[in-house]
């Protein structure tokens, strides 16, 4: 995947595409994927990089949703436990499962959660993940060590998925490309063209590395923008009302000793009534989340110093050295595009479902959902794109379609497997000028091959690209990723053709962007 190529394409590109797409998040990578394995013309614009906005925020949970349970929404939960499944069918180099143990200090506890989990697993039907248990004080201890032992009285044991939220973009923007989509970076979407009819009929896109514009027609524009959607509503119609409530979540990232574990622990209700995990991911532990309402959506939301207190406080309660500010590796924030119900609602009890709306100009804006079940927002987004767009009807393939990188026993690839099948050509690149296979940082695995990688086959664009999104440098270790920056600066320059001024900004840039990811 090369931007060179995917700018030829646009180029060359005769006649209305099929379907444009704008934004290249979960919820649009998995729009390109799904429309352009049916066999449409699809073109994906993306502002920022891939992944840029909420999708490599996430809490990296491929699951059902045990809250939702709870909240008795039986349908969502099994879709999600579906999709799941899919998932893990579909990618199993990314996803993982994963034990939660849910700590029990009451004595109702182990009843209760251990009924609900039983439940939850059922649901999940021949795409189950592992059946639940409850535990005694001791197998809680051995699965959790670092647990709070005081009036600890037992656990209760689920299985869900996890994954790594930004790979699994890459793999999705590469999946798309194999299918043929054209899938752009750095390309906003800056107008949205209408016919005499009133009807919208294309975009007009700027290319934020060259300042050229394009126009690109199509038979129907799908805005898949996330918390942006209202904005880019309002370049078809000014006066569109919102259709998003954002809420921004926070994850604190610490030491891995904090948890000490293959299993994460899960808080079924924290002193405001949420969900809070602990888990361990990438040889770290991640600790989250919020969720805060906030009034306009931005590319590089910021924590509330009551946020950060608040995940603290709630550690402090359930671990038994608990972790304080300076222990925080990095702090990251994502925003929800919840969308709006009622006045006054509060955003956790706003649809976690999600929503496919078309204006009076016919744009098509489908948000809301979560990560897991990206595919099948997908499939429903491009059945009514075709409708709308009267396009000839394509059955969608992609419960079994392979995602880029699929690879039945990746672990052998070791600390690469996230790669999957891509790892071979990493290991080639580190076998060929062996510095390459150094590790970028003694506290974290990345190496050299990595970076030529990303900036050779994966569109990474900047320096950024590399430490936040093809690697996850600076979502697990803000200070170690801003030390990495000038040798990532060097070999990516070597890559794209960068001259010293250039190398000098993207350092700087870094320096400064990392800076928002320490407290
Ligand atoms: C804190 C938090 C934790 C979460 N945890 C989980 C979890 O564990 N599991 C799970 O399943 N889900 C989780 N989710 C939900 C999941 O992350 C989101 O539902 C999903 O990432 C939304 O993807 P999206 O593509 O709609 O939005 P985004 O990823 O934000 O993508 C929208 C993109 O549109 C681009 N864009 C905007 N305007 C323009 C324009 N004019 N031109 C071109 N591009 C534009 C933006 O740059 C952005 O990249 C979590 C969400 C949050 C906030």
């Amino acid at each position: 995947m090369r931007r060179a190529d995917m700018v030829a394409r646009l180029d060359r590109h005769d006649g209305p595409w099929d379907l444009v797409v704008v934004g290249g998040g979960a919820t649009g990578a998995g729009i390109a994927v799904d429309a352009a394995s049916r066999g449409y013309d699809v073109l994906l614009l993306e502002q920022h990089d891939f992944g840029k906005g909420t999708s490599s925020r996430s809490t990296k949970l491929v699951h059902g949703g045990v809250r939702y349970l709870e909240q008795g929404n039986i349908a969502l939960v099994m879709e999600a436990l579906k999709e799941r499944g899919l998932l893990r069918q579909n990618a199993p180099h990314l996803v993982s499962n994963l034990a939660f143990v849910v700590p029990n200090y009451d004595w109702w506890e182990a009843p209760f959660y251990g009924l609900g989990l039983k439940v939850y697993n059922a649901l999940a039907g021949k795409y189950g993940f592992g059946a639940s248990e409850i535990l005694s004080r001791e197998e809680t201890l051995q699965r959790l060590p670092t647990i709070k032992t005081d009036g600890l009285r037992g656990g209760v044991v689920y299985y869900d998925g996890q994954f790594d939220d930004a790979r699994l973009l890459i793999n999705l923007m590469e999946t798309a490309a194999d299918q043929g989509a054209t899938v752009l970076n750095y390309a906003r979407v800056v107008e949205v063209t209408k016919a005499d009819d009133g009807f919208v009929d294309g975009v007009v896109a700027e290319d934020q590395e060259s300042g050229r514009r394009w126009t690109a027609p199509a038979r129907v524009v799908i805005n898949a923008a996330g918390p942006f959607s209202d904005s880019v509503r309002r370049l078809a119609e000014p006066e569109a009302q919102p259709l998003i409530a954002p809420s921004q979540g926070i994850h604190l990232v610490f030491h891995e000793s904090f948890l000490a574990a293959d299993s994460a622990i899960m808080v079924p209700h924290t002193s405001d009534g949420r969900v809070m995990f602990a888990i361990p991911w990438h040889g770290h532990t991640l600790v989250g989340t919020t969720d805060t309402p906030i009034d306009t959506p931005t590319l590089e939301p910021r924590p509330l110093e009551e946020e950060i207190d608040f995940i603290l406080e709630t550690a402090d309660r359930y671990l038994l050295k608990p972790p304080t500010r300076a222990d925080v590796l990095s702090v990251f924030v994502g925003i929800r595009p919840l969308v709006k119900g009622g006045d006054g609602k509060l955003t956790a009890a706003l649809s976690r479902d999600h929503t496919i709306h078309i204006d009076a100009s016919g744009l098509l804006t489908t948000t809301g959902g979560k990560w897991t079940t990206y595919r099948n927002m997908a499939e429903h987004t491009v059945d009514q794109a075709a409708d709308l767009a009267r396009l000839e009807e394509k059955p969608c393939v992609t419960r079994t379609l392979n995602v880029h990188g699929f690879h039945p026993s990746a672990e052998r690839f070791g600390p690469l497997r996230m790669y999957g099948s891509d790892a071979q050509g990493i290991q080639d690149l580190m076998h060929e000028t062996p510095a390459l296979a150094q590790p970028l940082h003694s506290d974290l695995p990345y190496t050299g091959a990595e970076v030529v990688w990303a900036a050779r086959h994966e569109m990474a664009r900047t320096v950024e690209d590399v430490l936040a999104r093809r690697t996850r440098a600076l979502f697990l270790n803000a200070r170690a990723a801003t030390a990495m920056a000038p040798e990532v600066a060097r070999l990516m320059a070597a890559e794209l053709g960068w001259d010293a001024t250039r190398m000098s900004a993207e350092v700087a840039a870094f320096t400064a962007l990392a800076r928002g990811y320490q407290v």
